[in-house]
């Protein structure tokens, strides 16, 4: 291996904004088989708005809006993020809550006036003894058209429910064509549910779905791939993708992802966009074309 072809190599990575952290990682770049992409701020811009709002239970939309942003004001999870702006642009002022509790890949618990909130996934209602029948019908509706919905509880009872819809980055379905013409098989991962996560995928021409994947999970999932023989590469932006990132054979980090997703990948996608990961492959394999 000449260490000029890789220094050309990885100078012009860094013209298309593809840092490249060490010349091994382009020269695993070129042998790729699989790709496995995070859903929400990789395939996604990663920055839901609020499309629905269900008050259930005889709550009225006002109060379910107004509680929810108080359970979530603590959260930084982006779902949570959506809530809380949107009651913010409602004129709303929430409080602190009494007590709150983060439970990673399903939602939050809090205590507001003395009462016990849940927000988050059917699981986390269903796992605490909760009635969610009567938010399935809707529920499955919004999530067949891409969106995410989070599930409210008051008292252990379900009483409301949040739709978000998050847009698909510009670029994201040309990138997946790009690589499965290169004869890389393309993987959506995602913490969401399985309706949600197909019509994403199914938006940007992906088949292969792992959906309700919880965060500490994900990695174990590319360890699987790496098992069958595969050499695999991780795309996300997260906290929660930086163990699976390290995982990999080969890490991208989406540079307006966060520091330890960055710290964790092996190369970084500067401009945010995947068609920097057809063109990081492109260029490793040209470099290990020279250099042979
Ligand atoms: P992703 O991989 O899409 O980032 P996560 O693993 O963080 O997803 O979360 C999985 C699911 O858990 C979310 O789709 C959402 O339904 C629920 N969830 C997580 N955090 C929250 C929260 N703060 N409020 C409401 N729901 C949440
Ligand atoms: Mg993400």
């Amino acid at each position: 291996a000449t260490p000029t072809s890789i220094m050309v190599g990885t100078g012009k990575g860094a013209e298309h904004g593809i840092l490249i952290k060490g010349a091994e990682h382009l020269e695993h770049a070129h042998r790729l088989t699989t790709i496995v992409l995070d859903k929400t701020g990789t395939i996604t811009k990663g920055e839901p708005e609020i499309t629905d709002i269900i008050p259930m239970a005889g709550l009225d939309a006002a109060t379910l809006l107004q509680l929810a942003v108080r359970a979530e004001k603590n959260s930084e999870h982006p779902l949570a993020q959506a809530i809380v702006s949107y009651g913010k642009q409602q004129g709303l002022v929430p409080e602190d809550p009494a007590s709150f509790t983060a439970i990673p890949g399903h939602g939050v618990e809090v205590t507001v006036d003395g009462q016990r909130i849940l927000v988050g996934t059917r699981k986390l209602l269903q796992d605490n003894a909760i009635d969610i029948a009567g938010a399935i019908g809707p529920m499955e509706e919004l999530e067949l058209q891409g969106k995410t919905v989070m599930l409210f509880a008051l008292e252990n009872q379900l009483s409301g429910l949040f739709a978000v819809a998050d847009t698909v980055k510009a670029n994201s379905a040309e990138a997946v064509a790009g690589l499965q013409n290169m004869g890389i098989e393309v993987w959506m991962i995602t913490g969401d549910n399985s309706r949600t996560a197909r019509a994403i995928a199914g938006a940007v021409g992906i088949t292969n779905v792992m959906a309700e994947v919880l965060p500490e999970h994900k990695a174990e999932k590319v360890a699987a791939l790496k098992q069958e023989g595969k050499i695999v590469a991780m795309v996300g932006d997260g906290i929660n993708d930086a163990p699976a990132l390290a995982t990999a054979d080969v890490g991208f980090a989406i540079g307006t992802g966060t520091d330890v997703a960055i710290a964790a990948a092996d190369i970084t996608l500067m401009r945010g966009d995947l068609t920097g990961i057809v063109a990081a492959i492109r260029l490793s394999r040209a470099t290990m074309r020279n250099i042979k």
